[in-house]
């Protein structure tokens, strides 16, 4: 199902407002899954009349944001009139809201709003509970004379008064016309640690083959997202396909990030970390205290930057940084260890690394770091990643990978090497 945006206004334009309703339409319409096809924005006049002729031609719905207010320059609903050469009818029940509306408000309705009661015969009155101006749905065969086959929906520009219609008045309809109804299904799972091209390479060629299925990726904060959308047999073979692949790196299901995933699994078993970061600077710290309910799992947190302070606050030996230097497996395993003892956690999470852009070496260039992670009554596990690039990237990589590594204990997986 072919599904086009056109967001109507001038602010959008000049940048005063930004286009939230996309955004959130768009994040909407996904979670049925559905892919906006396309997004046009344009400004307020009459060249909305040639935008929505434009979607209308192309799509199977057309949703219009804006221009169905009071003034002048809302021209929405008189345009998609003219351009299905509908005639403007005064509607009644509109006319009774309005002026409930002004009512309540201790005013009466002027001849500007009237305009808002004029519906083009034939479309249904969507109704406004948050505002004046109703939405408006034309269904398609409205536009069959003019070989389109979209349904098209005038909604309202503010954003509190789109998105309930949206909810109530859109998506029940949408929904009816997907080819596989009720039983779509949406599904995320959130690959960590391993690169897009790799998920790809691995799984693509089986995904397009499963009958039905809507195939899509999205990269954030260092994971892939992989989007799964069909009825529910297509996206339990999907599934099966990428579990089969990447079973181990899979962190969710259910769209939470590894930070979630962990203080969840740690609260379960009743369990504390705590964390000494040198080149992250706390990001992992950071991002644990983002999660609600972090302080039932974490109590302890360092920032040890300099040798001196690893060596004052985790009882790191002097020796390790002259034989290793501070970048180093030794150094990265007794910070965790001294974080463990000091702190009295169940586990420990360390960093040490060079996040550049000077302090390279040829055996241990720019971006390179390692991890550790020590727990009680189990062997410590060191790690070591590579992450050229900007600071806040490097320190996104090694904050998301240390917490892998947590991941795959409180998991009962082993380290991915
Ligand atoms: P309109 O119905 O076009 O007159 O818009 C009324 C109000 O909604 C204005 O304050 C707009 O800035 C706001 N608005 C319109 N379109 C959008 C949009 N796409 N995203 C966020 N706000 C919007
Ligand atoms: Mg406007």
């Amino acid at each position: 199902m072919r599904v086009e945006l056109v967001n109507t206004g001038t602010e959008l334009l000049l940048g005063d407002t930004v286009n939230t309703n996309a955004a959130w339409i768009g994040q909407r319409l996904a979670a049925l899954g559905i892919q906006v096809a396309r997004q046009t924005i344009v400004p307020d006049g009459a060249v909305i009349r040639v935008a929505i002729a434009e979607a209308a031609q192309r799509a199977d719905v057309v949703l219009v944001s804006g221009g169905l207010g009071p003034t002048n320059d809302d021209l929405t609903r008189e345009s998609t009139a003219e351009l299905l050469s509908l005639p403007m009818e005064l509607d009644e029940g509109v006319m009774s809201h309005l002026k409930d509306y002004f009512a309540k408000r201790g005013k009466t309705v002027n001849e500007a709003t009237q305009r808002q009661a004029m519906v083009p015969r034939g479309a249904l009155v969507l109704p406004n509970p948050f505002g004046t101006a109703p939405g408006l749905y034309f269904p398609a065969p409205l536009g069959a004379f003019l070989g389109w086959n979209a349904h098209i929906f005038l909604l309202p520009g503010p954003p509190r008064e789109l998105k309930p219609m949206i909810e109530n008045e859109v998506e029940p309809r949408l929904r009816e016309w997907l080819p596989d109804g009720a039983t779509r299904r949406v599904l995320y799972l959130k690959v960590t640690g391993v690169g897009e091209s790799d998920i790809v390479e691995a799984v693509e060629k089986r995904l397009e083959c499963v009958p039905g299925l809507d195939l899509g990726y999205c990269i954030r904060g260092g994971d892939v997202d992989v989007r799964l959308a069909g009825g529910q047999s297509s996206v339990d073979a999907g599934a099966a396909i990428v579990r089969e692949a990447f079973g181990d790196c899979i962190t969710s299901e259910d769209r939470r990030i590894i930070e979630e995933v962990i203080v969840q699994l740690l609260a379960g078993r009743g369990e504390w970390l705590a964390t000494a970061e040198s080149c992250t600077g706390g990001t992992i710290a950071s991002r644990i205290t983002d999660v609600s309910g972090a302080s039932r799992v974490f109590g302890h947190g360092w920032v040890t930057y300099a040798n001196e302070a690893k060596q004052q606050h985790l009882g790191v030996p002097a020796e390790l940084f002259e034989k290793h230097g501070a970048v180093s497996e030794e150094v990265a395993r007794a910070m965790a260890e001294g974080a463990l003892r000091h702190s009295g956690a169940d586990h420990a999470l360390s960093v040490t690394g060079i996040a550049g852009p000077t302090g390279g070496t040829p055996e241990k260039p720019v971006g390179t770091v390692w991890i550790g992670l020590a727990s009680k009554g189990a062997e410590t596990w060191t790690l070591r990643r590579f992450y050229p690039g900007a600071r806040d990237r490097f320190k996104l990589l090694t904050s998301q990978a240390a917490l892998d590594l947590l991941r795959r204990r409180l998991r009962g997986l082993t380290p991915r090497p």
